[in-house]
């Protein structure tokens, strides 16, 4: 089944840098000075590794859903 990344923005403080978007290999994470990240689906290969990284459990990799 596909997987699509999801930003739960209720779980980020939106009160820093956002870390996970220097961790995303091929830069589809980006953030607007201190909100929550959005997610450039074009480029998101789904690796996983925002979601493993991010504490607050902001991005989640999410089955079969739009
Ligand atoms: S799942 Fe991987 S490719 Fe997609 S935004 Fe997260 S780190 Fe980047």
């Amino acid at each position: 089944m596909d997987k699509r990344l999801k930003v739960i923005i209720e779980n980020c403080p939106k009160n820093h840098k956002c870390p996970a978007v220097k961790v995303c290999p091929v830069g589809a994470l980006s953030q607007k000075e201190n909100e929550a990240p959005t997610i450039d689906y074009d480029k998101c290969i789904k690796c996983g590794k925002c979601s493993n990284f991010c504490p607050k459990k902001a991005l989640v990799l999410v089955e079969g859903e739009e």
